[in-house]
């Protein structure tokens, strides 16, 4: 069922505390950890604890869910000082953009220079 935890879900294992992670931030509906293969200095994603399989399905189906992950991404990157210099908030969807993890997470890239339009 939509929002529940799914087996094969590395990220609902990263939720549960099977699969352990650099936990930076946990509140009652989002964990926040450091990515495993870092893309620039400050590189964290920001996951729901319910299991949608990306970004558009998390907002319609549990929008207020979607404000914290968007609210604790911005909490974040000024905790980790990256708020001056600018950061970005990236939502890969599908496999054709990069998303690999299909639990709804933001990325959270910070600490350096950011181009435009990202590859
Ligand atoms: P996606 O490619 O947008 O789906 O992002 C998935 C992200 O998860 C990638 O940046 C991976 O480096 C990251 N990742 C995969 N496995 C782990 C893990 O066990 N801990 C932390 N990050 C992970």
């Amino acid at each position: 069922m939509a929002g529940e935890p799914q087996a094969d879900c590395l990220f609902c294992k990263i939720v549960s505390g099977d699969v352990p992670a650099t936990v930076v931030r946990e509140t009652e509906t989002v964990v926040a950890f450091r990515d495993i293969n870092p893309q620039a200095p400050t590189h964290i994603l920001v996951i729901p604890r319910v299991h949608h399989p990306d970004a558009a399905s998390l907002a319609a189906a549990e929008p207020a869910v979607a404000a914290d992950v968007l609210r604790e991404a911005g909490e974040i990157a000024a905790a980790e000082n990256v708020d001056g210099s600018g950061y970005r908030i990236v939502f890969n969807t599908g496999s054709g953009a990069g998303q690999t993890v299909f639990h709804a997470h933001a990325h959270l890239l910070g600490g350096r220079g950011l181009q435009w339009p990202p590859g």
